[in-house]
């Protein structure tokens, strides 16, 4: 049986102040302000009318993972006023699908990539703020190319710079997620000194995404200023097969 649309609501609108809850905690431990972190819930894999719900329950920020959906939802919810983040690995013939309804990326890790939503962003007449991606898998050092993209923490500051001078662009921050195995905590402590270096040198870089719904905590410690959270807004994902 489908669920009533009043009885979704309830859910989503308890799972935001649940959330909510476990965040006030976090920053009350890390001596931080509540108003300093910034929801931005990923809404992969569910529909428009959920978007629609966590809209009237205060969300303002979502995020999505593959381009075609990313699309149609934003389409299909323009009415709503939400800034749209994406949030997934992007591949350079995307990039101008993306610009068209993205206001922030998360996933820019490369010198191409900048370019080709820069040419996207132009096209479009619209401003994208851009997050560079960092890859905190430890074995990346050794070159082994982790499955979650991002940049080699070395290149970040090319990568930023290449934002940074990219028409189209402003440069946001710095976006990672934590590596499946190991610590959380350590994780984010390695993306909060990547944070820092980009921040001596682009000071209004100030963002730092991290922080899902299985580690927010570590990365409100570790100084994250916009949590991704997906399942703990909307509950687990159907595994998509194909
Ligand atoms: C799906 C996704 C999330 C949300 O993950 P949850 O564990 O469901 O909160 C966050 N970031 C990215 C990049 C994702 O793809």
């Amino acid at each position: 049986m489908a669920e009533t649309v009043s009885e979704r609501a309830k859910e989503v609108t308890a799972n935001i102040e649940s959330a909510r809850h476990r965040i006030a905690a976090a920053c009350t431990a890390a001596g931080r302000s509540v108003t300093d972190v910034t929801i931005v819930a990923v809404t992969k894999t569910y529909p428009a009318s959920d978007v629609r719900l966590l809209a009237e329950a205060g969300i303002t920020e979502v995020a999505e993972n593959r381009d075609q959906e990313a699309g149609d939802k934003a389409e299909q919810c323009r009415d709503l006023d939400l800034t749209w983040h994406f949030v997934g690995q992007l591949q350079t013939n995307k990039a101008r699908s993306v610009a068209r309804y993205a206001d922030v990326v998360h996933s820019v890790d490369r010198g191409k990539l900048v370019r080709a939503l820069g040419a996207g962003a132009r096209l479009h007449g619209r401003e994208i703020t851009s997050l560079v991606q960092v890859n905190l898998d430890p074995a990346s050092a050794e070159g082994v190319l982790g499955p979650r993209g991002g940049a080699d923490p070395r290149d970040v500051l090319d990568v930023a710079g290449a934002i940074e001078d990219e028409e189209g662009l402003v440069l946001g921050g710095v976006m990672a997620v934590a590596p499946r195995t190991g610590d959380p905590a350590a994780a984010f402590g390695r993306l909060a000194a990547v944070a820092e270096r980009v921040r001596d040198r682009y000071p209004q870089a100030t963002m730092i995404s991290a922080g899902m719904s299985g580690d927010l905590e570590a990365a409100i410690a570790r100084g994250a200023t916009h949590l991704r959270l997906g399942t703990a807004l909307l509950g687990e994902r159907k595994v998509i097969v194909g």
